[in-house]
């Protein structure tokens, strides 16, 4: 099929374009459903200190039940939401839910630990401070129980203003920490000028440890510099003990992967905090 758009010039499109639209399609209008339904729910994959083997954090990654597709990833639906705008919506609603789920563990007698929330790059507008400080006061929690993971390309945009709000955040006693780290453009010198805590060093570079030797150089050469600009460390995706040796060996702060746990549920992750996870750094 052939259709003329507006300016006159010619989009070709093939079968396989209209179903990729109409899957689109549907997935946008079901969203706004969604969040009214609440079909969003969380999951929480633990952050773990190399030196005491405990859990020290959650990050909490966003899932959608959806009535007949069954659970849809967020890399699905997160970027089409990003796109609409509806990610507003969805990141105040998993920020929310994440402090009502800390009140949760606070009221179950449980020592408080950091959970981490994306942020699209979308979100982080002027007002987020406020909306931190709605959902941290709705839920009675201190902000020492909040982290916000957020991207490198926040940091290219704007950079007085975002700066500005990145300090407001850290002002409250949120903590800031950089996702995909690698995956983006800015140097570690540039990073000098955010109040950001952590650097987490990207899984593409995890991956190939420890037989690529370029990953190796990489993640040993962030961790170092990261560490000379007294920033902590943490490495996503570490899935065997390879990785996590190596990892320990050119001292990296904290690790998150399958290897100890895949994102799970509230009360799976209650029962995770009891455990101690030091054996398996042997
Ligand atoms: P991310 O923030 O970089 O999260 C890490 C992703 O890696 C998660 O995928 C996690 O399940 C996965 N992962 C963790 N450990 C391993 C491992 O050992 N091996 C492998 N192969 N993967 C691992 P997930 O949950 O599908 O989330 C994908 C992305 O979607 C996230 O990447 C984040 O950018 C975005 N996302 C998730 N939840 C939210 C949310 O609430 N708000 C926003 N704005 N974005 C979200
Ligand atoms: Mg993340
Ligand atoms: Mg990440
Ligand atoms: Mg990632």
């Amino acid at each position: 099929r052939i259709d003329s758009n507006a300016s006159g010039s010619y989009v070709f499109y093939d079968n396989e374009m209209d179903q990729h639209i109409a899957g689109r399609l549907y997935l946008e209008s079901g969203m706004l459903r969604a969040l009214h339904l609440n079909e969003f729910f969380l999951l929480y994959q633990p952050k773990i200190e190399i030196a005491s083997g405990r859990i020290i954090a959650a990050e909490a990654l966003i899932r959608w039940a959806h009535p007949t597709k069954g659970t849809i990833s967020p890399l699905e639906f997160i970027p089409i939401a990003e796109e609409t705008g509806l990610i507003l919506q969805i990141d105040s609603w998993v920020l929310d839910t994440a402090c009502a789920q800390a009140r949760l563990w606070q009221d179950a007698g449980i020592t408080p630990f950091r959970i981490a929330v994306n942020v699209s790059a979308r979100e982080f507008s002027a007002d987020l401070p406020d909306r931190i400080t709605q959902a941290l006061q709705a839920h009675e929690i201190s902000a020492a129980w909040l982290e916000l993971e957020i991207t490198e390309s926040m940091l290219m945009r704007n950079t007085e203003s975002v700066i500005k709000i990145m300090g407001q955040i850290t002002a409250l006693g949120v903590s800031l920490s950089l996702d995909d780290f690698g995956t983006g453009y800015s140097s570690l010198s540039y990073l000098k000028r955010f109040p950001i805590e952590t650097l987490k060093i990207d899984r593409s570079f995890i991956r190939g440890i420890p037989e690529d030797q370029d990953d190796c150089a990489i993640a040993g050469a962030i961790i170092s510099m990261a560490k000379q600009l007294k920033h902590k460390v943490i490495a996503e995706g570490v899935e065997n003990h390879q990785q996590l040796n190596f990892l320990k060996k050119v001292g990296c702060d904290e690790i998150q992967g399958y290897l100890f746990s895949h994102p799970v549920d509230a009360d799976e992750f209650k029962q995770l905090l009891s455990r101690d996870f030091r054996v398996r750094f042997e």
